[in-house]
C-alpha cells in the first residue's frame, strides 16, 4: 500500500459574495479532488486545538499525526534544521520575517516577497553589523548575549538567541498585524530583559537595512524595502518520536517552504528537494508530482505540500486562490491519479491544513474539510470536495492528530 497526502495550505475558505455564494473550493474546476470525494470517503478536522494558534506549523503537526499539544514548542525551532541552525539547549529560535515598515506601521508582512537572493544579502549584513556577541550591538551596555541571523527562504528567515528565558516572550504573527503600529506589536512583556533587548535589535535593523544596496535595489524597480527585521514564533528545539516508530512507515516529505522541511526532519521524513518549488504561485506542480512519483519508489507515503492558496488567501486575491486549487488538482493530483495504479494498491488524501480565508487573510481554526480514496475501501456517497459537502461526509468532525491512524485504517479496511 503506497500513501499520498497532499496539503493545499490555507485553501478552505468562507462562502463569498463575490463568487455568488460559493466559496474558492466549490468555484474552483477540480476533477480530481472530486474523484477522490465521490470514490472515497470525507469528514471534516480540526488541525489547530484550542489553545494554540492557527497557523501551518500546529496544522502541519497534528495532519502528520502528531498532537500539537504534546509536540509543538514553536514555529522558529521547526524551521531551524531546514535553514541549517543546530539548536543546542538553552537555545531559543525566532521566526526572522522581513517585512515593510512605513510612517511606524508594518506594512507588509512579507517586504514584497523578497527574493531568497536579496534576503541573503540582508541576513549577511545583519550578521556582520548586529553581532549580540561581541556587544557592538545593540548600543553597547551590560548584557549582551550571542544571536544569530540564519538565511531561510525569501522573506522567512530565522534569528538564534541564547536565553531560554525568551522562548516564553509573547511574539505577534506579523501577517496578524498589518497596517497596525509597529510599536504596540512588539515583543511583550515590555519590561522584560530579553524583550528589551530583541526589541531594540527589531527597532535598530531599521538602519542598518534602510540604505542597504538591496533596498536601493528594490526601490528602483518599485518594490517595497525590506526594512526591518521582525521576530516571532520562537521555542525550544521539540522533541520527536520518529514516524517510521508511531506509523510503522517509511515517509517523504515534498514542500517549497522551510517549516515543513524541518517538521520532515525531526520526524524522521525523507525531505526531497524539488527544483523550482519556491512556496509561492510560481511552485513548480508538475515537478512535485513527478518527484513525489519518484520518492514513492522507495517510500510507503509522500507528503506534498504547496504553499500557493495561502499565500493567495493572506493577499486577499480569490482569482490567485482559485488558480492555485485547480493547480493543484490537475498538476499534482492529476498526475498523480494517473500515475499511482502503476503502484499496486494505494491511497490519497486532499485536504487543508487550516483555512486562509480571503476576507480575513489571515489564518483561522475553523476544522477543515478532507476526502480520502483507496483501491481497498468503499465510498461514503459524497460527489465533490468542498468545505460544504465534507461536513455531510461519514467520517464526521475529527481531532487533527488522529487524521494519520484513520487514513491507514481507512486505507487498509475492504
Ligand atoms: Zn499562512
Amino acid at each position: 500500500m503506497k500513501y499520498v497526502i497532499v496539503i493545499g495550505d490555507g485553501m478552505a475558505d468562507y462562502p463569498l459574495e463575490e463568487l455568488n455564494g460559493e466559496t474558492p473550493l466549490q468555484r474552483a474546476k477540480t476533477p480530481n479532488m472530486d474523484y477522490i470525494a465521490s470514490h472515497g470517503v470525507s469528514g471534516m478536522l480540526r488541525n489547530v486545538p484550542a489553545d494554540l494558534k492557527p497557523g501551518s506549523d500546529v496544522a502541519n503537526l497534528s495532519v502528520l499525526g502528531y498532537n500539537p499539544e504534546k509536540f509543538y514548542t514553536g514555529r522558529g525551532p521547526l524551521e531551524a534544521p531546514s535553514v541549517g541552525a543546530e539548536l543546542e539547549s538553552g537555545d531559543v529560535a525566532f521566526r526572522c520575517n522581513f517585512i515593510t515598515e512605513a510612517n511606524g506601521l508594518l506594512e507588509d508582512f512579507n517586504a514584497d516577497h523578497i527574493s531568497t537572493e536579496e534576503a541573503s544579502k540582508l541576513i549577511n549584513t545583519l550578521n556582520e553589523v548586529m553581532d549580540l556577541s561581541n556587544g557592538k550591538y545593540p548600543e553597547p551596555e551590560k548584557h549582551h548575549k550571542p544571536g544569530k541571523f540564519y538565511v531561510g527562504t525569501s522573506y522567512r528567515n530565522l534569528f538564534v538567541y541564547r536565553d531560554e528565558k525568551s522562548a516564553a516572550l509573547e511574539s505577534a504573527p506579523p501577517h496578524d498585524v498589518v497596517g497596525e503600529p509597529i510599536s504596540e506589536n512588539l515583543l511583550k512583556p515590555s519590561e522584560d530583559e530579553n524583550a528589551q533587548i530583541l526589541n531594540k535589535l527589531m527597532l535598530q535593523s531599521r538602519k542598518v537595512l534602510e540604505n542597504h544596496p538591496v533596498n536601493k535595489g528594490r526601490a528602483e524597480t518599485d518594490k517595497k524595502p525590506a526594512n526591518m527585521v521582525w521576530l516571532w514564533g520562537q521555542g525550544v528545539k521539540p522533541s520527536m518520536p520518529q514516524f517510521s516508530e508511531e506509523y510503522g512507515l517509511k515517509g517523504a516529505a515534498i514542500t517549497g517552504v522551510d517549516l515543513i522541511k524541518g517538521i520532515g526532519i525531526y520526524m524522521g521524513l525523507t525531505v526531497v528537494n524539488v527544483p523550482g518549488a519556491t512556496g509561492y504561485y510560481d511552485t513548480d506542480y508538475d515537478a512535485k508530482a513527478k518527484y513525489a512519483l519518484e520518492a514513492l519508489k522507495n517510500h510507503d507515503l509522500v507528503f506534498i505540500h504547496v504553499e500557493a492558496p495561502d499565500e493567495a488567501g493572506h493577499a486577499g486575491d480569490i482569482t490567485e486562490k482559485i488558480r492555485a486549487i485547480e493547480n493543484i488538482d490537475k498538476k499534482i493530483l492529476g498526475t498523480l491519479l494517473k500515475n499511482l495504479p502503476e503502484f499496486g494498491n494505494y491511497a490519497v488524501a486532499v485536504l487543508p491544513d487550516h483555512p486562509t480565508p480571503v476576507h480575513v487573510k489571515t489564518h483561522t481554526r475553523d476544522p477543515v474539510p478532507y476526502s480520502m480514496f483507496s483501491t481497498n475501501a468503499d465510498p461514503d456517497g459524497i460527489e465533490k470536495y468542498d468545505e460544504i459537502s465534507a461536513k455531510n461526509g461519514s467520517q464526521g468532525v475529527m481531532e487533527g492528530h488522529k487524521f494519520m491512524k484513520s487514513f491507514m485504517d481507512y486505507a487498509n479496511s475492504t
